[in-house]
């Protein structure tokens, strides 16, 4: 019997990892909901609506309907890279840059509205693990597996800056630290769909749990 599984909880939390793992197990589709948020900054930044000076709102909503943002499977990896107009744009989103204002455009009640409309489709057969912010509040409030993950922000921005690093982007520790405080910052107090825990999520906090760990207590949760 295939569940819909909601996984929501702060940035760098771990959720997307442990979604992918799901996911591969359970031969469940995976839906990064974040990189579709990711995937609108990065046309509103390359088309102009947003650079250091200006963040053109209105601009950006009057483009909505040319944004087409779709997932497809990498042969390589193994998992979806998120296109955008038939760009691949899986390596671009996860910029430091992107996650600068990523948050702003996430605010934004027409991107929304928007967004959430195509992940209810792209989850309207179950058998999908979906990551983000409102999955078990707003998109599927009758998934049958709630999670809200934590850890620290130090925790968390430590992960995030070694993954960085790691492909070579150049970042110090401090700015990613302050980019997480910012998100969680904003995500929680947005106007329409405020980053909470659903009142029957269950809350696991991984900043002591092994990638092993984690997952096998998930899996637990969701054969249950
Ligand atoms: O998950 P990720 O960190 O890639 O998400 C990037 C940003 O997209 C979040 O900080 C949040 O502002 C926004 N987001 C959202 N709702 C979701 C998923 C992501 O607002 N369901």
């Amino acid at each position: 019997q295939k569940i819909t599984i909601a996984i929501d909880g702060f940035s760098s939390t771990g959720k997307s990892t442990v979604a992918k793992q799901l996911a591969k197990h359970l031969e469940y589709i995976y839906v990064d909901s974040g990189a579709m948020y990711r995937a609108v900054t990065y046309y509103a930044m390359k088309y102009g609506f947003i650079d250091a000076t200006q963040f053109d709102v209105v601009g950006l909503v009057s483009k909505l309907h040319d944004i087409v943002v779709y997932f497809e499977l990498n042969e390589k990896t193994g998992s979806a890279d998120v296109y955008l107009n038939g760009e691949n744009i899986e390596i671009p989103i996860r910029t430091l840059e992107v996650s600068n204002y990523v948050s702003q455009v996430a605010a934004i009640p027409e991107v929304r509205y928007q967004l959430v409309k195509q992940q209810h489709k792209m989850g309207s057969e179950k058998g999908v693990v979906m990551d983000g912010r409102d999955i078990g509040t707003v998109v599927f409030p009758d998934a049958e597996l709630k999670l809200f993950m934590t850890a620290s922000a130090e925790t968390r921005a430590t992960r995030r800056y070694d993954e960085l690093t790691l492909k070579g982007d150049i970042v110090t520790y401090n700015d990613v630290l302050h980019n997480i405080e910012e998100r969680d910052y904003m995500d929680s107090n947005r106007e329409d769909s405020p980053l909470r825990k659903a009142d029957d999520a269950i809350e696991i906090d991984n900043s002591n749990l092994s990638l092993d760990e984690q997952f096998q207590k998930i899996l637990k949760l969701a054969e249950a």
